[in-house]
């Protein structure tokens, strides 16, 4: 008889198996896969996917969970094995509660769902995606219900991507965010404009491709257990380890659109690459929030991508790599063209500023679609009205407007707030970088970064979801998590380049 905790792990290890195959077919859909393929590859993601769920929810796992915790001694906490129960556990809890039937329907709404909002999106025509949105809400009301919530229905859904935080919570930091931030875009606003200019001009694919490869390579991200490709919205998935894969897309008349997308797509992957070996195949081998995760793409990203110290190595290179395009390019100009503040249509492409309010927008709206408060046929209304007053700028199409993003035609409610969360996250993370680096400036401007690799791997990588994220941040910076880090970052920078 193997030990009881071996004998969960040898039940758990062919269901990642099959949650791995599955993201592999989402990989594919989203990179390669010709649109005639949608019907046909909605019905096998629907098999895997409820193939792994009937597996997970099997009697056998609730059983094999006893026994496993049964066995275990007084649990330190940062033992792999205790989490492991203590995890899977309440991913079980979690599970049995929504019935095979819904999972597989959710499946098959969500892959075609995604082929609908990409026409539509192409259309500009909200249309054809409506019904489909519908009835993913409806199958996620439905879901939320079966799980069960304390306060509001929402809870249930972001429960999936934050364990331990709940809606109340998210908003009142949201609405603590948003009154001090509020002033500093105004300010901003009535400061003279940043030139960004020198960003735009002709910037081969080929070339930024190869650029961006040779920046993340540097960080640490590893081609021998990755790779890169082009889909309509840059994301990164891991099937273990040793197989994590970023896309990116390209825009040729702008060399920043694509560069801090790969910068922000490695983030991720360093993280995913990062968990421990040992915990591969098992349910701990993943990132434990989305907070968590985003933070690690906003820290390389914006913390490190978007510094002084960083171009003062690069911005040499790039000169090389587009001489035609940026010979003439200094320094100061092009940091403060990076940085750049102000209001506009695209999310993925707004500033570090007034990317908060992209996010509370769809918050909004997304809570209001689960609650019932906001009707999809009104979406796109409420949309522009939300955009006008957050930010003073109306979309003139549906397409850059309420049908620039993935995320709900995959079903995945709850995710947004999850954005800025991650933002509030890297800040904190990198006030305590800065403590145990000093000479962190030092090191990215000679494009060494290996000590703070090291650090985000000791603190944050290898552990993977042995802790949860509030006590991970808590264990790597010594507070919970607020605004106060970022807005200290925000007033820092932009007080500076904006003169305030
Ligand atoms: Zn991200």
């Amino acid at each position: 008889m193997p030990a009881p905790i071996e004998a969960l792990r040898a039940h758990l290890a062919p269901i990642e198996d099959l949650k791995a195959a599955a993201a592999v077919l989402r990989w594919d859909q989203e990179t390669h896969m010709p649109d005639g393929g949608a019907e046909a590859r909605a019905q096998q993601l629907s098999t895997l996917q409820s193939t792994a769920h009937e597996r997970f929810v099997a009697e056998e796992t609730g059983a094999l969970l006893d026994q496993a915790a049964e066995a275990l001694d007084a649990p330190a906490p940062l033992d792999p094995d205790a989490a492991l129960v203590r995890v899977t556990r309440r991913d079980y809890e979690r599970a049995v509660r929504v019935p095979s039937s819904l999972v597989a329907e959710l499946s098959k709404a969500t892959s075609q769902a995604q082929q609908a909002w990409t026409q539509a999106r192409q259309n500009d025509d909200f249309s054809r995606f409506a019904p489909h949105l519908e009835r993913l809400v409806e199958l996620s009301v439905e879901k939320a219900e079966a799980i069960g919530y304390e306060d509001e229905p929402y809870d249930a859904l972001l429960a999936e991507y934050e364990p331990g935080r709940t809606t109340a919570e998210v908003a009142s930091l949201f609405d603590t965010l948003r009154s001090d931030l509020v002033p500093i875009v105004d300010a901003i606003a009535e400061a003279p404009p940043i030139d960004d200019s020198v960003l735009r001009g002709s910037y081969p694919q080929s070339d930024q491709r190869a650029f961006g490869r040779s920046v993340i390579a540097d960080f640490g991200y590893d081609f021998d257990r990755g790779r890169q490709d082009v889909s309509a919205h840059p994301f990164t998935t891991a099937f273990s380890p040793d197989d994590v894969r970023l896309t990116t897309r390209y825009d040729e008349d702008n060399v920043a659109s694509a560069l801090f997308s790969t910068i922000h797509e490695a983030g991720h992957g360093l993280y995913e690459q990062g968990i421990a070996p040992s915990l591969d195949r098992t349910p701990l081998g993943d990132g434990t929030a989305l907070s968590t995760h985003e933070s690690q793409a906003r820290l390389w990203e914006n913390h490190i991508g978007r510094s002084r110290p960083f171009w003062r190595h690069y911005l040499p290179r790039l000169k090389d790599a587009f001489p035609d395009a940026l010979g003439d390019a200094a320094l100061e100009p092009f940091y403060r063209a990076i940085n750049r503040v102000t209001p506009s249509l695209i999310r993925v492409e707004a500033d570090e500023v007034t990317y908060h309010l992209h996010v509370m927008l769809r918050f909004e709206l997304g809570r209001g679609l689960i609650d019932g408060s906001v009707s999809v046929n009104d979406l796109p209304a409420r949309w522009n009205d939300a955009m006008d007053t957050y930010l003073g700028v109306v979309p003139e199409t549906d397409a850059n407007g309420v049908l620039q993003d993935v995320h709900w035609s995959q079903g995945a409610f709850g995710y947004f707030p999850t954005y800025t969360l991650g933002t509030l996250t890297a800040a904190q993370l990198m006030e305590a970088i800065q403590n145990d680096l000093p000479g962190l400036p030092e090191h990215i401007a000679e494009g060494r970064f290996g000590p703070l690799l090291d650090w985000l791997r000791t603190h944050l990588h290898q552990h993977g979801r042995v802790l949860d994220a509030p006590d991970l941040l808590e264990r790597a910076t010594g507070k919970a998590l607020s605004t106060g880090a970022w807005l200290r970052y925000a007033r820092d920078k932009f007080g500076a380049l904006y003169s305030l």
